[in-house]
C-alpha cells in the first residue's frame, strides 16, 4: 500500500490548483484523475488542424483567482471583441463596451439614445456595481445582502424591457446556461462586472493550456487514468481503492465535479445545467463581424444561444485561410438534444452566412456543465466534511473557473490548518 500525506481526486482545476499549494508547503501528494489528461471540464482536442474545446468557453483574465495564480501571459491569450452581436426583426444590432470597443462606441450609445427609458433602466439595475468596495468578496456579499432575487425577478423590478433586456437575457443564457433566468442576479452582476473589466479570450494552444500550466510544477505527482473507486476511513487515515490497489492518505481532498463528489464523497448534490456546441469549419469567412452572436428577437428561430466565427477572434484554432465557428445551445434533460442541421441553420441566420459549405469539425454534449447557482447567492460553501474529507471544485464557490481556482486554494488552506 502506498503512503502519502494528501490524495487529491480530480485533476480539473481545483485539484490542480489545491494540489499545487500542498506541492509548494512541501507535502507529499499524489493526484489521481480518471481521464487520460488533466483539465477535467477544460480540454481540447486537435481535429483536422482545428483547435476544439470540449465546450465552447473563454478564459477572463479578469477573474481575481486567474490573476493571482495564473501566468496569463504565457497562455498567450486571443481576446474576443467586447461586445455583443444581437440579431433582431430587422437588423443585427452591434453593442460593445465604451472602453474596450471605441469601434463599436457610435452603434452602442445611437442603440441607446434610441431607447432612453429603457436603457434609464438597465443602467440603473447596474449601478448596484457602481457602488461599494472593489474587493469581489466583499462585493458579492453586499450584491447579495439578504435581498438576493433571481434573475427574473430582479430585472422585473427594475423595470427592465424591452431590446435591451432581451440581449442581456440572450447573452447570460449563454454563460449560465438557464433560460428561465433563475439564476441569482448578484451572482449575474458579479459576471457582468467580470465581463466590463477585461475581453475574454482563448489561449493559443487551446483552452486545455490553462490546466497544463497548473499541472507542469506537479510532474511526477499526477497518475491519469486512475478512477477512484471509493474512500474509507477517516481524517489520519483515509484509504483510496483505485484500479484494484489502495493508497493510504492522511487527507483526501474530492475534486470531482458535483455528481461525482456527491458519490465519493456524499456531498449533498447540486443540480447541473448541460449544453451542446456544434464546431464547424467554414472556408469562407461566414461575417466579417468578430463578436458573439445572439438572438434577441421575441421569438428565436432556434435553439442556439450563442455563435462566433471564433478563429476571428482566436487564429490559432484554425488552419491559415480556413475558419472555425461554434454554435452553442442548451442541452435540454427532457427532451432530445438539438441535432447539428438546427444548430447550422441557427447559427447560418444569426451570423447572416450561407452554411452549405460548412463542414461539421466535432460535437460535445456537456451534460454537467455547470452547478446550478440559484437566488439566493451563497458564494461559499463549506469544503470540510465531518468526516474530514476535504472537497473542492466549482460546486463549493461560484459555477467558473475563478470559482474553481479559489475553491481549490480554500481546500489547500483546510488540509495545512489541519497538519
Ligand atoms: C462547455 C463549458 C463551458 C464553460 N464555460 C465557461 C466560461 O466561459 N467561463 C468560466 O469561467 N467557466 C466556464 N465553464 C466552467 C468551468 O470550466 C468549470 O467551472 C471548471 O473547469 C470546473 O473545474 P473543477 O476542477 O471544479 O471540475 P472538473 O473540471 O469537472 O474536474 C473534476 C475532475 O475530477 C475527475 N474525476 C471525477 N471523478 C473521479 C474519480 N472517481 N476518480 C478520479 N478522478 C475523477 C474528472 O475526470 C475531472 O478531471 C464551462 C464549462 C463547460 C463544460
Amino acid at each position: 500500500m502506498d503512503d502519502h500525506d494528501v490524495v487529491v481526486v480530480g485533476a480539473g482545476l481545483a485539484g490542480l490548483q489545491c494540489a499545487r499549494m500542498l506541492a509548494r508547503a512541501g507535502l507529499d501528494v499524489q493526484v489521481l484523475e480518471a481521464a487520460d489528461a488533466v483539465g477535467g471540464r477544460i480540454r481540447t482536442d486537435v481535429v483536422d488542424g482545428f483547435l476544439v474545446d470540449r465546450g465552447f468557453q473563454l478564459l477572463n483574465p479578469a477573474y481575481p483567482a486567474v490573476r493571482r495564480t495564473v501566468d496569463v501571459g504565457a497562455l498567450r491569450l486571443q481576446a474576443f471583441d467586447a461586445g455583443v452581436a444581437a440579431r433582431l426583426d430587422d437588423r443585427l444590432q452591434l453593442l460593445g463596451h465604451p472602453w474596450h470597443e471605441p469601434r463599436l462606441a457610435a452603434t452602442t450609445a445611437r442603440a441607446l439614445a434610441t431607447r432612453p427609458g429603457e436603457a434609464a433602466r438597465v443602467l440603473r439595475w447596474l449601478a448596484r456595481l457602481a457602488t461599494g468596495s472593489l474587493r469581489r468578496g466583499r462585493l458579492a456579499t453586499r450584491l447579495a445582502g439578504s435581498h438576493d432575487l433571481s434573475l427574473r425577478a430582479s430585472l422585473d423590478r427594475a423595470g427592465v424591457d424591452g431590446v435591451l433586456r432581451r440581449v442581456l437575457e440572450r447573452f447570460l443564457t449563454g454563460v449560465v446556461l438557464e433560460d428561465d433566468q433563475s439564476t441569482s442576479a448578484a451572482y449575474a452582476l458579479l459576471l457582468v462586472r467580470t465581463f466590463a473589466a477585461a475581453s475574454p479570450g482563448l489561449p493559443a494552444a487551446g483552452m486545455q493550456a490553462l490546466p497544463e500550466q497548473l499541472a507542469t510544477e506537479l510532474s511526477g505527482r499526477i497518475s491519469l487514468g486512475q478512477p477512484v473507486e471509493g474512500i474509507s476511513g477517516a481524517a489520519g487515515a483515509h484509504v483510496v481503492s483505485v484500479a484494484g490497489r489502495t493508497l493510504r492518505a492522511r487527507r483526501v481532498v474530492v475534486a470531482a465535479a458535483a455528481p461525482e463528489a456527491t458519490m465519493l464523497a456524499g456531498v449533498p448534490s447540486t443540480a447541473t445545467k448541460g449544453v451542446v456546441t456544434q464546431w464547424f469549419a467554414a472556408d469562407e469567412l461566414p461575417t466579417p463581424v468578430g463578436l458573439l452572436h445572439v438572438d434577441a428577437r421575441v421569438r428565436p428561430s432556434g435553439p442556439v444561444v450563442n455563435t462566433a466565427v471564433v478563429s476571428s477572434a482566436a487564429p490559432s484554432y484554425a488552419p491559415a485561410g480556413r475558419h472555425l465557428v461554434q454554435a452553442s445551445a442548451l442541452l435540454p434533460r427532457d427532451r432530445p438534444a438539438p441535432t447539428e442541421h438546427e444548430l447550422r441553420l441557427h447559427a447560418g441566420e444569426l451570423l447572416g452566412a450561407a452554411t452549405h459549405g460548412w463542414r461539421s469539425v466535432a460535437r460535445h454534449e456537456v451534460r454537467d456543465a455547470l452547478p446550478v447557482q440559484d437566488a439566493p447567492f451563497t458564494e461559499r460553501r463549506p469544503v470540510v466534511l465531518d468526516d474530514g474529507l476535504v472537497v473542492c471544485g466549482d460546486h463549493r464557490d461560484t459555477a467558473s473557473i475563478q470559482g474553481a481556482l479559489v475553491s481549490g486554494a480554500r481546500a489547500a488552506r483546510a488540509v495545512l490548518g489541519g497538519r
